[in-house]
């Protein structure tokens, strides 16, 4: 079967959501029997996120390949329940970068390299590769940017000619804007959207469906107006309005009917009736938690939420699994300290420390590893959380003053948390880390190996330091153990407290494989021993 190829793009202004409309689409058009693939264009420079800080971009998001990606990767992971690769997310840096490549091998035979044709093929070629690579269905591609932007041009360009070659019945155009209301007013106002689609089609593109984003409900008569003004079927005229979770937006889009006008458009049989019994499950049970726990994220990028976004969005589905809501308590590590800690932590049930990088915050993160150690409270320490809470074990238990990671204090005497040996000889930041998918090894009876309920796991990483094995004899003399390892290398995976009710630090990031039918083995376990916390505190009290 030939591949179609559904375009997102975005007008007005950014954050609309296009990465949910685009992942609801997909998991819709999954749940009707269609083989589904999302892809991502991001029109900036950098090859990928992977050097960008988290406020600049939100989480980096991991892919089993290795790939640091945009973090609308993880919608897609997380409502399709697939796994996305390299090829899924492609930004104007990795483009220019082959086409400079190819262009200093000779393979331009002499010819002037120009955006037009050699950019726009380069994209082309990309996204059709991702259609064909697996022989998907549908590929639904994300433009990043909005409309209108000069950087977005070219990829706008790209999907007016793969119009042009692909017909008409192959390839199709979404476009999402927004439709302000104005209380002065009394009125959702359209213009924003009438000139976002004349721009679109001063660069040549008629969009096939309009999403329109709005707060309020959109009157046939706006409909009716958007779709005269910009030549599209009134029935095209999509509402997507604000919703409690994004988890519900598959099931308005439903409602919409934006499936069956895609796959009209796309000369596609409506297949069969959407199976959405699991989706429909699990949002009933986020949308009436019966019960709820307090759990406390520690990081130092805890400003924009987006920078942990894998880890809220796997506490959600580790919650529903428990019928409850976890109610993250978003905490500043460098803002804590031995005097605040009571305070700060005192509520929750649970404790995670967050991934990160470099030396700010640090302190107030072993602060909080030590104060879950001591106090028995549900600790889970993800890559650089691990990393801290080994190192409060080997300064408070292990006595080795001021142990640290060499990341950190490259001249410390205690390097329990040092340098990986491939690393050593490592300049180049971008995509230079121990990336992506490696197996592990549990120990049986061991937390982690009660939760997965499986010897041999496959997890995500994304780090450039390790524990330093020298140490390990002395951890596991004293109470901490290795309880996960790399079968072929050694290297420590997981790092337990078997006395503690349930202390686990993990090198990797299984935030990643969290998805709503997969919900985390981990998280799971976390949530259920931070609610067991709470249960048993509540008793004590009453
Ligand atoms: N900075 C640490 C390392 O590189 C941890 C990385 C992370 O938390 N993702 O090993």
């Amino acid at each position: 079967m030939q591949t179609k190829y559904v375009f997102v793009t975005g007008g007005v202004t950014s954050s609309l959501g296009k990465g949910i409309i685009s992942a609801s689409l997909a998991k819709l058009l999954q749940a009707r029997g269609y083989k589904v693939t999302i892809q991502k264009l991001d029109p900036y420079l950098n090859v990928d996120p992977g050097t960008l800080n988290p406020y600049e971009h939100g989480e980096c998001y991991v892919t089993d390949d290795g790939a640091e990606t945009d973090l609308d990767l993880g919608h897609y992971e997380r409502f399709l329940n697939i796994t996305t690769s390299q090829s899924n997310n492609v930004t104007t840096g990795r483009i220019y970068q082959s086409v400079i490549d190819k262009e200093r091998r000779g393979d331009f035979l002499g010819k002037t390299v120009q955006v037009i044709p050699h950019i726009t093929d380069e994209i082309k070629r990309r996204v059709k590769l991702l259609g064909s690579k697996q022989n998907y269905d549908v590929v639904i591609t994300e433009i990043g940017g909005t409309v209108g932007d000069i950087e977005s041009l070219p990829y706008i360009e790209a999907v007016r000619q793969l119009r042009w070659e692909l017909g008409r019945n192959n390839c199709m155009v979404i476009h999402l804007t927004y439709v302000p209301y104005l209380a002065a007013a009394g009125e959702l106002k359209t213009k924003p959207t009438q000139h976002s689609v004349k721009m679109l089609l001063e660069a040549g593109v008629q969009p096939d469906v309009l999403v329109l984003r709005a707060e309020r409900n959109l009157t046939d008569d706006i409909r009716h107006k958007v779709a005269l003004f910009c030549n599209v079927d009134h029935r095209a005229v999509i509402e997507s309005i604000d919703v409690s979770t994004i988890y519900e937006v598959p099931i308005k889009m439903l409602e919409e009917h934006l499936d069956v006008i895609v796959l009209e458009k796309l000369d596609l049989d409506l297949g069969k009736e959407p199976e959405l019994k699991p989706w429909r499950d699990f949002l009933s049970k986020i949308q009436k938690p019966k019960t709820s726990v307090d759990i406390a994220l520690v990081g130092k990028y805890v400003e924009l939420p987006d920078a942990y976004k894998s880890i809220s969005e796997a506490f959600i589905h580790a919650g529903a699994v428990h019928d409850c809501k976890v109610n993250l308590h978003w905490i500043h590590s460098e803002t804590l300290n031995n005097e605040n800690i009571n305070e700060k932590l005192g509520k929750c049930s649970g404790i995670l420390v967050a991934p990160g990088f470099g030396h700010r915050g640090i302190e107030g993160k072993l602060e909080a590893a030590q104060y879950a150690r001591i106090n028995n409270v549900p600790f889970f320490g993800i890559c650089l959380g691990m990393q801290c809470a080994v190192i409060e074990f080997a300064r408070d238990v292990l006595k080795l003053e001021n142990a640290h990671s060499s990341e950190m204090d490259d001249k410390t005497k205690y390097p329990v948390i040092d340098l990986m040996a491939e690393q050593k000889n490592i300049l180049d930041l971008g995509g230079t880390m121990r990336l992506g998918s490696y197996p592990c090894k549990l120990t049986k009876n061991s937390k982690a190996f009660q939760a997965y309920n499986q010897e041999d796991i496959q997890e995500r990483h994304r780090h450039r330091y390790e524990f330093n094995s020298e140490y390990l004899e002395q951890f596991t003399a004293n109470g901490m153990i290795s309880t996960g390892v790399n079968p072929d290398t050694g290297l420590v995976e997981i790092i337990e407290i078997p006395k503690h009710r349930w202390f686990v630090g993990v090198q990797f990031h299984p935030e990643y494989k969290s998805t709503v039918i997969n919900p985390h083995p981990l998280f799971v376990a976390f949530v259920k021993n931070a609610l067991d916390l709470c249960y048993e505190t509540k008793r004590k009290k009453s």
